[in-house]
């Protein structure tokens, strides 16, 4: 097979289809721009295996995924698509750079309505945060970004309420198909997650960011939570 691009954990491959690529969820964790490197075993199949099934979830409420397939535990088949270069966040809790780059906001804070941010995605000029007229004039219509990052900000706060997990916050990627629709793309995995338990523990990339404890348990725990409860 041969290699489309190679992410910071993740590998893209082309098929014998134009139409979709092969994604490889690597035993790779990085944080800070890849300044932090781990390679815990089991962890790709587990982001993998987490995607798969929000990924579905979403579909089956009607949200457009790239998500076609799992051939194996941890390589996912997608629709290929021209991925928007723009990181669209979500948070219905403030945490991480909105408690670090304003004033006054503490961390666990409910923002009630849920906001959306979005970023750049290009770690050589360091993720900046962008405004919607600066999205606008990239050439991409920040509205349908928005309206989808809330529809399913909605569709996964229900599937981690069962679960007894709250869904701080969240990051997504989005791309167009040849026909230029919209799809959800990239992964829906605690690596982009922020995920506490109600009783404040974590089961995010937050654990690595801060050396608080072994990932790959914790996604483990979030995994069996999804597959029993959700
Ligand atoms: P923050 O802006 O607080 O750093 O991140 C908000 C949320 O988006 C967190 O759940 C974080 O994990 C996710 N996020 C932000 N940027 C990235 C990124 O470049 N890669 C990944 N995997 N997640 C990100």
């Amino acid at each position: 097979m041969k290699e489309l691009m190679h992410g910071k954990v993740k590998t893209l491959y082309n098929t014998d289809d134009a139409t979709t690529v092969l994604i490889k969820y690597e035993d790779k964790v990085t944080a800070f721009d890849g300044k932090m490197v781990d390679y815990p075993k089991d962890k790709g199949a587990t982001c993998c295996l987490i995607s798969a099934l929000l990924f579905e979830k979403l579909t089956n409420s009607g949200i457009k995924t790239h998500y076609l397939d799992l051939p194996s535990l941890n390589t996912m088949l997608c629709k290929k698509l021209t991925v928007i270069p723009v990181e669209v966040i979500c948070r219905n809790m403030a945490a991480g750079s909105i408690v670090k780059n304003t004033e006054g906001l503490r961390e666990g804070m409910p923002l009630q309505p849920p906001i959306i941010e979005f970023f750049l995605k290009n770690d050589s000029k360091g993720d900046p945060l962008l405004t919607e007229d600066r999205v606008r004039l990239m050439g991409v219509d920040p509205k349908p970004l928005k309206d989808q990052a809330l529809l399913i900000n909605d569709q996964l706060q229900v599937l981690f309420n069962v679960c007894g997990i709250v869904l701080v916050d969240f990051k997504l990627e989005f791309g167009y198909d040849h026909h230029g629709d919209l799809f959800l793309a990239d992964e829906l995995s605690p690596d982009s997650m922020r995920l506490w338990g109600r009783d404040n523990e974590r089961y995010d990339k937050d654990l690595f960011r801060k050396d608080e404890g072994d990932i790959v348990e914790a996604y483990k725990v979030i995994l069996q939570k999804l597959r029993q409860f959700a």
